[in-house]
């Protein structure tokens, strides 16, 4: 018998994905919208609040355990800026071009161009589970001057990965995620599983 588990995202791509790292531990993942569960605010500053924050509203709409995420970029010269604030740098409506077009403004003339990605995974068994498994991951790169290629999304093509001397949106998508802060985060979380399964 496998164990239901809900995604506190109505991403269909991340649901498939999170399916099939779970599945061999006898998972199955629903995503929340399946069940009629709302997405929750996200109001803290701290990416793992936020991922936590996901986690308990979708256990406590279900009765379920859950897991969510929650991700961005952090950039050294900005003090880490914008964080987790990445989706909506640049306002409402949520747009890629106008958040890389704000960053680009915003370190005009800024020598120090490093920059990180990071990903935080929290899984609950309950609303009120006192000892959540809390997993992170990170990429670390520079932001170009200019955006180069086509593929990913969000940040990807400003996200110089200097070893590869690429940008994220050069980047084939199965080596994206072997390298990426998800696909780190995601490695972390089923170390932890496996330690202490659900
Ligand atoms: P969320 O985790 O779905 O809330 O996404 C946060 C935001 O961070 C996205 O909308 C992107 O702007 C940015 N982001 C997170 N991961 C990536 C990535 O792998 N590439 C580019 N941008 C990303």
């Amino acid at each position: 018998m496998s164990t239901r588990l809900v995604l506190a995202s109505n991403n269909a791509k991340k649901a498939a994905e999170l399916q099939a790292l779970l599945a061999p531990l006898g998972l199955q993942v629903i995503a929340q919208g399946e069940l009629g569960v709302s997405e929750a605010e996200e109001p803290h500053p701290t990416f793992v609040e936020n991922a936590l924050t996901k986690a308990r509203h979708a256990a406590a709409a279900t009765g379920l355990p859950a897991i969510a995420d929650d991700s961005g970029l952090c950039v050294a010269a900005l003090g880490g800026a914008p964080g987790v604030h990445s989706a909506r740098y640049a306002g409402e409506p949520k747009s890629d071009a106008r958040n890389n077009a704000l960053l680009l403004e915003r370190l005009a003339g800024v020598a120090d161009r490093r920059a990180h990605f990071v990903s935080v995974v929290a899984l609950v068994r309950s609303a009120d589970d006192p000892q959540p498994l809390i997993a992170d991951g990170e990429w670390h790169g520079e932001i170009l001057t200019a955006a180069r290629g086509e593929g990913g999304f969000g940040y990807d093509p400003l996200f110089w990965v200097p070893e590869l001397e690429q940008t994220a949106a050069e980047l084939d998508a199965a080596l994206k995620n072997t390298l990426s802060h998800r696909g780190a985060a995601m490695r972390h979380l089923l170390e932890r599983l496996h330690a202490r399964p659900l």
